[in-house]
């Protein structure tokens, strides 16, 4: 059976090379691009979030490619991914599409559900295999985070605009090709030596964001028009904040296999003053890491991502003007969505960080340790 999945930022790495450990075959939908939207969009409820557009694009570009199943996700919460796959089901059998779901229901578990479905999935019911694959995706998901934050820091600093994007994403591809721990780790270790070989200016004039919001738009460079290399360009080292892994660590793995604290864990106690229960997607998180960044002064300013009709992040970015005085931080909450215009977007961005630039010329707070290299 041909297996497509959705994109989410770099996800398709993994989860392509835990399918392929299985002995599945995996269709991988070109990456989220004008037609995905347009499909998605035209086949969308006007109002439903960004993500869903894309999502359903994907699908839809996945199956025109040859894919005979689609994995979905049924998750807990209290926004619309709970209503993700049922409506994408819905909307994929009116058009037509004959196609197999598999369905990971996160209500009834996680491991052991992960195991029904990859092996529904790829007809593969060995144990050892199956926790070898989910290890794997689970090493890549790691590795693609580090070498994106050593990224951040070169790519902030380069002298050749795009040069530690260039060997950034020759690493890239060792990553993804890797199937044994060893031959991942070895691409690892290539790719941060790639990227260190960029030339840098150290002196370089930096201001530190943090890049905070719901996860999917954070992660995916198409909706956020590239959001980390715009920023790069204009020297600021950027750390998001929510990563692949975070996800997968509140989302996918059963709190008994959890080292400390998750992301999300962390951010809730600090948003606790501002915020007090759980209003779904990554809200509290996007409020919680605006008061750790304040609070520690890790951080220059923040930067909020927000898909246009996100429930939860709208409530976050009423509540962030309070953190932002409470904290003393500067904020800019981006709402977006299929009408984004990119000049309009850059203007936004380069205002920010002359703001920035100029704050921290007459006020310099930011400890070095968070724009140490990595
Ligand atoms: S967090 Fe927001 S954008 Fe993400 S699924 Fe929920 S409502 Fe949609």
């Amino acid at each position: 059976m041909k297996i497509a999945f959705p994109h989410m930022g770099k996800l398709y790495i993994a989860l392509g090379t835990a399918i392929e450990i299985l002995g599945g075959e995996v269709v991988v939908p070109p990456y989220n691009n004008k037609r995905t939207l347009e499909l998605g969009s035209l086949n969308s409820p006007e109002a439903v979030c960004f993500p869903y557009k894309l999502v359903l694009g994907n699908y839809m570009e996945a199956i025109e490619n040859g894919a005979e199943a689609v994995l979905m996700i049924d998750s807990p919460g209290i926004c619309r991914l709970g209503q993700y796959s049922t409506s994408l089901r819905t909307t994929l059998t009116d058009l037509g599409y004959d196609v197999k779901f598999i369905n990971f229901d996160l209500y009834k578990g996680k491991l052991k559900e992960l195991y029904i479905k990859f092996k529904e999935a790829t007809g593969n019911a060995n144990p050892i295999t199956l926790i070898r694959a989910i290890n794997m995706a689970l090493l890549k998901i790691k590795i693609l985070d580090d070498v994106d934050r050593v990224l951040a820091y070169y790519r902030a600093r380069e002298l050749k605009e795009g040069d530690a994007d260039k060997r950034y994403f020759r690493g890239l591809g060792e990553i993804e090709a890797a199937l044994g721990y060893k031959e991942a780790l070895k691409a690892k270790n290539n790719t941060i030596k790639y990227i260190k070989s960029t030339p840098i200016d150290k002196n370089k004039e930096i201001v530190t964001i943090d890049l905070v919001g719901e996860v999917y738009v954070v992660l995916d460079q198409f909706s956020n028009l590239d959001i980390e290399k715009e920023l790069g360009r204009l020297g600021v080292h950027v750390n998001r904040q929510i990563n692949l892994s975070d996800w997968v660590q509140a989302s996918i793995m059963p709190s008994v296999l959890r080292f400390g604290k998750t992301h999300e864990e962390k951010a809730r106690s600090s948003a606790r003053s501002f915020l007090k229960r759980d209003v779904g997607g990554d809200a509290i998180e996007s409020i919680g890491d605006v008061a750790l960044a304040g609070k520690h002064h890790s951080a220059d300013g923040v930067v909020h991502l927000l898909p246009f009709t996100c429930m939860p992040e709208i409530v976050a970015q009423n509540i962030l003007p309070n953190v932002r005085c409470k904290e003393d931080i500067p904020v800019l909450s981006l709402v977006l969505d299929e009408h984004m215009g990119r000049a309009g977007y850059i203007t936004r961005l380069e205002a920010f960080v002359d703001l920035l630039k100029r704050r921290k010329r007459v006020e310099p707070k930011v400890h070095s340790l968070s724009t140490a290299i990595i």
